[in-house]
């Protein structure tokens, strides 16, 4: 299949152009390398450095003839989407929808969209959250995110266009940005590895959903096959505190120092894990990969990366 894969110089966007290409496919990477990085891109794809919200994007359209869109390109940073509300639903909400006027326009036969399983529900009235909880972001994110859902129920009602939602928990693994705003296993563990002082966001005791961006990418694969149309989350199923995070990283990392505590983020749900029964059921899909064994081998990734050539 050709497969034209947005953000896909991205943390997750990257791990599944390579799985893609891995497993046969053709891919296609449209990113404005805005927060991916050039080094991210699989040589074997074909590589547009393009913004999605671009009327240029027509061209490529023209040009490549997907027969899959797979949507990651996006403004991912919870406290940008507050600072920046109109940046945020321009680049979520407008850029989507240029995507899905040329996915009608040319054809294409199905749209994978990534979404957010923990900005959209916002602070959860049961858990595990499934697909069925009430939407109630508590973030300009998780509302811009969401909104795409709709456009896609639309899209496929009124043209027929097929369409699969992964709702992904807080993803971790090589290549997220330890420099970066979100992803705090990639940012404590890029402070502890400098010796730098850890700082908390409240205290610690906020619960998410990890879960390896393997496992993700496996998501991505398995929804190219499935003909169902709908809403995934994809998800461990299991809490786990920031305070775990750290005291798990502490010990692999051998981190002498205690954490300062600072005020809690606006925007920011206070306990979450998904519900995956779902993905399990119609596409087959479950998170394989135990956090321990994913925090170690994301040590060992970030520190090679610092380690001088
Ligand atoms: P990322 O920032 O590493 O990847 C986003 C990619 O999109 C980058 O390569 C960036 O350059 C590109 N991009 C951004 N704006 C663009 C634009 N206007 N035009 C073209 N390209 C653009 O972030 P990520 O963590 O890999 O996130 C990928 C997707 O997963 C996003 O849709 C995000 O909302 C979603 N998601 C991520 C997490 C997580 O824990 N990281 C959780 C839930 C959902």
């Amino acid at each position: 299949m050709k497969i034209l894969l947005t953000g896909g110089a991205g943390f997750i966007g990257s791990h599944v152009a390579d799985l893609y290409i891995e497993n046969g496919h053709e891919v296609v990477i449209v990113d404005d390398l805005s927060t991916g990085h050039a080094s991210n891109i699989n040589p074997q794809a074909t590589f547009y450095q393009v913004d999605i919200r671009e009327a240029g994007l027509q061209e490529i359209f023209e040009e490549e003839r997907p027969d899959v869109i797979n949507h990651h390109a996006a403004q991912m940073d919870v406290r940008r989407s507050i600072d920046e509300p109109i940046f945020d639903a321009d680049v979520n909400i407008l850029g989507s929808i240029n995507l899905l006027e040329n996915a009608h326009k040319y054809s294409v036969q199905r749209f994978i969209y990534i979404s957010t399983g923990g900005a959209v529900y916002g602070e959860p009235e049961y858990l595990p959250c499934d697909e069925a909880h009430p939407i109630k972001p508590i973030c300009q994110y998780g509302a811009s995110k969401h909104t795409v859902e709709h456009y896609l129920y639309m899209y496929h009602e009124n043209y027929g266009l097929n369409y699969t939602v992964l709702r992904y928990p807080n993803v971790y693994g090589p290549r997220q940005d330890p420099q970066g705003e979100a992803g705090v296993v990639a940012i404590f563990t890029g402070q502890m590895l400098e010796g730098k002082q850890v700082l908390i966001n409240g205290d610690g005791e906020q619960e998410r959903d990890f879960v390896h961006v393997a496992d993700c990418a496996r998501a991505n694969l398995l929804a190219l096959t499935t003909d169902s149309i709908g809403i995934f989350n994809v998800g461990s199923e299991k809490g786990t505190t920031v305070n775990q995070i750290f005291t798990t990283l502490r010990k692999i990392t051998g981190y002498p120092k205690e954490p300062l505590f600072g005020p809690p983020i606006i925007g920011e749900t206070q306990k979450i894990y998904l519900d995956a029964a779902r993905a399990d059921a119609v596409l087959g899909w479950k998170a394989e990969i135990e956090l321990m064994e994913g925090l170690e081998s994301t040590v060992d990734y970030i520190d090679r990366q610092k380690a001088p050539l």
